[in-house]
């Protein structure tokens, strides 16, 4: 596939769902970061798997794990929903990342080897290993036009996560080519509804 591919796709396949993701965009808080999510509640509104992205939403990006509290916020969702319902879905799912997991949360599972965000492939197979419809799958993410368009697209729920991780110091130019993008997509979406 050629790379960027899905970014272009993003933009597309956005522009179908441009309302429920201008919905979803003005419904969010501006300060929602992952540690605003309780995962008992997550529950009580019936979610039961929920596929994580990376970037931005457990760690900076390009980070080799998630940062510490990020790491208390996945122990208690797997007290609360069990580790063998918890994914990661990140288009960047890198071999370090996929042994970090394997060593301190053994039953989560890492989506690899399916097309990149937004097209559905990586929940519909989060949906067949969790072995729960894709209606009760949560997808947290901090872009708009991947993760949220995926969830959108596959039928699952999307959660966006507006106050990403972010490190200038780690990766300047990566951080400041993603906070480009999401601010694109966020103006995109305000001005097309
Ligand atoms: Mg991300």
């Amino acid at each position: 596939m050629i790379p960027g591919i899905h970014m272009l796709a993003g933009f597309s396949l956005g522009f179908r769902h441009r309302r429920q993701l201008g919905r979803l965009l003005r419904e969010t808080p501006e300060n929602q970061s992952i540690l605003a999510l309780a995962p008992a509640s997550l529950q009580r509104v019936g979610i039961r798997a929920l596929a994580l992205d990376f970037d931005g939403v457990l760690a900076h990006h390009g980070a080799p794990c998630p940062i510490p509290e990020t790491i208390e916020w996945l122990k208690t969702c797997q007290e609360t929903f069990g580790g063998d319902k918890i994914f990661i879905l990140s288009n960047k799912p890198t071999e370090g990342r996929r042994q970090w997991f394997a060593e301190h949360f053994p039953d989560f599972r890492f989506i690899s080897g399916v097309r990149k965000k937004p097209y559905p492939d990586g929940l519909q197979k989060t949906g067949e290993l969790a072995g729960v419809p894709l209606s009760v799958i949560l997808m947290v993410d901090d872009r708009l036009l991947t993760g949220c368009l995926a969830a959108l697209m596959a039928g699952a729920r999307p959660c966006y996560i507006r106050n990403p991780y972010v490190s200038f110091h780690h990766r300047p130019c990566a951080e400041l080519f993603f906070m480009t993008l999401r601010t694109c997509e966020r103006l995109l979406l305000l001005h097309m509804n």
